[in-house]
């Protein structure tokens, strides 16, 4: 069985998640103190990350990456990038560069020790031997159906397969056929000789190597037999001398039978440390399931904006402190609980506001015309680059006669709480003037296509020398100025905080948001943008963060919204207090 097939589809609702204060140390942290003080493993620690490569990273992953590095670096020890690649025919290259990608992106940083469990196939077939030679292994030839059949139940023991007391020379001639390609795929397998009435279904004679007739990503046809990932897994970090081998909650059940591996096989016993999964609200974090999304095209990509994987986030916009920071204030636990994204967003927020130049933007333009504004007249106005930090210094904005400000900033019919823009009102413009609306042109259908105003020159930079008042600042570009954008708007993927909670017959699809992408098309931007790079961030004042996305053009930037600029999380915080 491979860990995919382990996937718990049908979750009860999880409780939400107690976020522990920042900077906290966990259990994990305490077990491998009490190692360090009993003198274990010489004083080492050697952690490692083990992806299979058969999809792209997730923030789950970000979890597992900071955890385990982390633990690396507090207590001067070592930490390993191993790719678990044991299952060929789900497994990609593809995949493998990813995640070295966005382990590296993460900060995490493994030095020299970049391992493929393909690189111990030769060692754990020999393990395997080792384990035929002292008659706890033996091959199978039930077919893959029966082997469930006579696995049992929870409540009902297995029963032993009539190739189970096969002789040892048996065994080893089998095994040797079966490696050197003499059966075609499901004739046999490798079975482990453990206890088929064991209460833990793990322990009731598990396949070790199945006959797999496909090429690796790594060893080509080398092989025909692939162990499986819980013979791989263990004796993998034992190889590498993994001292804490820290993994999910759903490998508790597994415990025992790594453990029987390594005592059978007399080898370095790493020590498992269970941890539970991070789960996030409106979000979906298993390989399969993203991978569905990818492959029916709910979404553009491994890398689109609203999935839950580091690229995803990485195009975004989110920064590898933010994750970081996030992944620090989640904490380690031993229940399963569900965070809520908003704290994500918050951490992102954070990061952002301290680091990210404000400029000007509008996305749903309507026309301004400032009627007594000289034709042809341009005027740089100093804007501030980042009012949380002045050494970002500042930059210069060109305002002229037309202008665009955001539809949503001007009401025809104002209702007594709304104190931009409107006919005969005057608000500031930021960092130029005060304009008043003096007229309000329609086109033939009624709608609102241009407003007339007049500016007053002694409010430049925007305050009244005589003391008058207005209630609003509204953010505006220069219309011969400004750059021609779109703007890619999104939204939770999935509606309900718990996308499995879903009707019968129903699956996590039924819950995807159908408006999780809005695209604008009409943006413009104020020009001191011209040129930036894919990935370069900026907070568009009043609006949301964005960055820029790499299917910008020179005629047309994209912008990704990254996150809006309210806290949703500083609400719930205060809440809970
Ligand atoms: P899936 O169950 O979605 O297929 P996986 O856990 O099998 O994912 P792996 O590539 O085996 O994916 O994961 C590598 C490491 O990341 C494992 O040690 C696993 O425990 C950890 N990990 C995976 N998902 C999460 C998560 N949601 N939270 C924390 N750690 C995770
Ligand atoms: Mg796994």
């Amino acid at each position: 069985m491979t860990t995919s097939e382990n996937e718990r589809d049908s979750n009860p609702p999880l409780p939400p998640a107690e976020i522990p204060a920042p900077g906290a140390t966990n259990f994990i942290h305490e077990i491998i103190e009490a190692d360090l003080r009993a003198g274990k493993n010489g004083g080492r620690v050697h952690t490692r990350f083990p992806p299979e490569p058969n999809g792209y990273l997730h923030i789950g992953h970000a979890k597992s990456i900071c955890l385990n590095y982390g633990i690396a670096k507090k207590y001067n020890g070592k930490f390993n990038l191993r790719f678990d690649d044991t299952n060929p025919t789900k497994e990609d290259q593809e995949y493998i560069d990813s995640i070295i990608e966005d382990v590296r992106w993460l900060g995490a940083d493994w030095e020299d020790r970049l391992f493929y469990a393909s690189d111990y196939f030769e060692q754990l077939y020999e393990f395997a031997i080792k384990l035929i030679k002292k008659g706890k292994a033996y091959v199978d030839h039930l077919s893959a159906e029966e082997i469930r059949e006579y696995r049992g139940t929870l409540t009902e023991p297995g029963r032993e397969s009539p190739y189970r007391n096969r002789s040892v020379e048996e065994n080893l001639a089998l095994f040797e056929q079966m490696r050197r390609g003499d059966f075609p795929d499901g004739t046999c397998v490798l079975r482990a000789k453990i206890d088929m009435a064991s209460p833990n279904l793990n322990m009731r004679d598990p396949v070790l190597y199945r006959i797999l007739h496909a090429e690796h990503h790594r060893t080509g046809n080398t092989w025909c037999i692939y162990p499986m990932y819980d013979f791989a897994h263990g004796q993998s970090d034992s190889i590498e001398g993994i001292t804490h081998s820290i993994c999910t909650l759903e490998f508790e059940d597994h415990r025992p039978l790594y453990d029987w591996f390594l005592d059978e096989l007399e080898i370095y016993h790493p020590q498992q440390i269970e941890f539970a999964r991070l789960n996030l609200t409106n979000t979906v974090l298993s390989k399969r399931k993203l991978l569905r999304l990818v492959r029916d095209g709910h979404v553009r990509g491994w890398d689109d904006p609203r999935m839950p994987t580091i690229s995803g986030l990485r195009r975004r916009g989110y920064t590898p402190e933010a994750i970081r920071d996030f992944c620090e204030r989640i904490g380690v636990s031993k229940s399963n609980s569900i965070v809520d994204i908003a704290l994500l967003e918050h951490c992102l927020r954070q990061d952002l506001n301290l680091r990210v130049p404000r400029v000007m933007a509008v996305l749903r333009p309507l026309r301004v015309v400032i009627e007594n504004y000289p034709e042809g007249q341009v005027e740089y106005m100093e804007a501030v680059n980042n009012p949380e930090d002045p050494a970002m210094g500042t930059r210069q904005v060109p305002f002229s006669r037309v202008l665009y400000i955001e539809q949503d900033d001007f009401m025809e019919d104002p209702p007594a709480k709304f104190y931009r823009l409107a006919p005969g009102r005057e608000v500031r413009l930021r960092y130029a003037y005060f304009i008043k609306c003096v007229d309000v042109v329609k086109d033939a259908r009624g709608q609102v296509v241009e407003l007339r105003c007049t500016y007053d020159p002694a409010t430049r930079g925007g305050d009244a020398p005589d003391g008058r008042k207005v209630k609003a600042t509204l953010h505006w570009v220069s219309a011969a100025h400004a750059l021609q954008a779109e703007a890619r708007l999104y939204d939770h993927l999935f509606l309900k905080a718990n996308p499995d909670d879903v009707e019968e017959g129903q699956d996590f699809t039924a819950n995807l948001n159908p408006n999780s992408l809005e695209i604008v098309p009409n943006c413009w931007v104020e020009p001191s943008v011209a040129g930036a790079a894919p990935g370069t961030r900026y907070q568009f004042e009043r609006i949301a963060y964005f960055c820029v996305d790499p299917d910008s053009t020179p005629e047309k930037l994209v912008f990704n919204r990254t996150v809006s600029l309210r806290d949703k999380w500083a609400k719930i915080a205060a809440k809970g207090e």
